[in-house]
């Protein structure tokens, strides 16, 4: 049985951390408890504009989210009916925060919609009820809404399908992942009959951005979700095929960074020509973030010492100009007779110092800020040694 999980561990990781993930084995998961959160509060509010048919007040929001927080630090979640272990505060609260923020900005759906609902398909793409021993494929929407559109190319009935975010770097690239595309042939799937298209949206809570695609199902959007759903399945296959050789095989390399199983992974790379030693060092660059992570959260409170060496945070002086540091640095120029040429010529511009500026001059246009940035700046190349995704060919 897969999910958007297991299919996304396989693309964006590696085969081998498919069979990790069906073994159980422990996986660095605590920086997803944020995210976590901030679904269980969305979903919350979500319900409750549903009941009530009304958007939620800036007070009804903060209520909900107390009430899903406090939930979530004494009893913990239960999800797919297991229950979960009592989640930390601190990713509680930060969950809640990120979750009240887009909540307040967002127009709630008050009827025609569903949040966290569940689908199963069984090996020829039949409905199945959501625990079903023989489902092949199974996903879970954030949210799922119906809605009237009616624009000057396109008119008709859409299903919207929100998927949030909590991960900085997400943006437009989520809306190829397979995860985002499954999610378009569950809907059609299960509610195509009734429908002109569908959009997906990916939310990025942190930046508060929104990423969305519509497809209207004629002319190509219904071929082009056969052709995804076609994908999926030839995905599915193949990683089937991949345990008749006994486990699934490992693929160290850009994969490992960010991998959740890098920490346990056994896949060895000890050969010592110039790729196996790229292999490995990508590995150990994913073990090293997995490290970061766990360790910055246990060493919040305080370090971790051993053998005269201490892991954690460690106090470091530096300085930084005081607020008023321009009028006073004008002051002892002007005293000593400069100009205000002069000073310009002195001072050495960054890059922050002219988006700052760029952002006083046009604080209502982000197009003129970047325009004037890029005005006063210039393209410059350097060399960076590291281990990184190779850029997707562009057409
Ligand atoms: S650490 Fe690397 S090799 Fe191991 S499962 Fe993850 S992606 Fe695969």
């Amino acid at each position: 049985m897969y999910r958007p999980t297991t299919l996304r561990l396989a693309s964006a990781h590696c085969p081998r951390a498919v069979d990790f993930y069906e073994s159980n084995q422990a996986a660095f998961r605590d920086h997803f408890q944020v995210g976590i959160a901030a679904h269980d509060v969305l979903a919350a509010i979500g319900e409750h504009a549903l009941t009530a048919m009304l958007q939620p007040t800036e007070q009804e929001i903060a209520e909900i989210a107390e009430r899903q927080v406090r939930s979530l630090i004494t009893r913990g979640r239960s999800f797919e009916g297991r229950a979960e272990p009592p989640m930390r505060a601190e990713d509680a609260f930060e969950g809640a925060e990120l979750a009240k923020r887009y909540a307040a900005t967002e127009p709630w759906p008050t009827a025609d919609a569903w949040f966290e609902a569940g689908y199963a398909f069984g090996a020829e793409w039949q409905r199945l009820p959501y625990n079903a021993v023989e489902r092949r494929f199974r996903l879970i929407l954030d949210r799922l809404e119906f809605v009237e559109e009616s624009g000057e190319d396109y008119a008709g009935r859409l299903a919207v399908i929100t998927e949030y975010k909590t991960a900085w770097p997400t943006d437009e690239s989520e809306l190829e992942t397979l995860q985002t595309k499954a999610q378009a042939v569950a809907v059609w799937l299960v509610h195509g009959s009734g429908l002109d298209g569908i959009r997906r949206r990916v939310v990025n809570l942190r930046t508060g951005k929104t990423f969305a695609d519509d497809l209207w199902f004629e002319p190509g959007g219904n071929a082009q979700i056969a052709e995804w759903q076609s994908e999926i399945t030839d995905y599915m296959q193949a990683l089937d095929t991949m345990t008749e050789y006994g486990r699934r095989p490992a693929r160290p390399g850009v994969g490992c960074l960010g991998c959740p199983y890098s920490l346990g992974c056994d896949a060895k790379s000890i050969e010592t020509d110039h790729i196996s030693m790229a292999k490995r060092l990508a590995k150990l660059e994913g073990e090293r973030a997995q490290l970061i992570k766990a360790l910055k959260a246990a060493t919040a409170e305080s370090a971790i010492t051993f053998d005269g060496t201490t892991v954690g945070y460690q106090v470091t002086a530096s300085r930084t100009p005081k607020p008023g540091a321009l009028t006073l640095m004008w002051l002892a120029w002007t005293a000593a007779n400069g100009d205000v040429s002069g000073l310009l010529a002195a001072l050495k511009p960054t890059m922050a110092m002219l988006s700052s500026v760029a952002k006083k001059l046009y604080p209502d246009s982000k197009e003129d800020q970047e325009a004037k940035v890029a005005e006063w700046s210039a393209a410059k190349t350097s060399k960076e040694f590291g281990v990184f995704a190779q850029p997707t060919p562009t057409e």
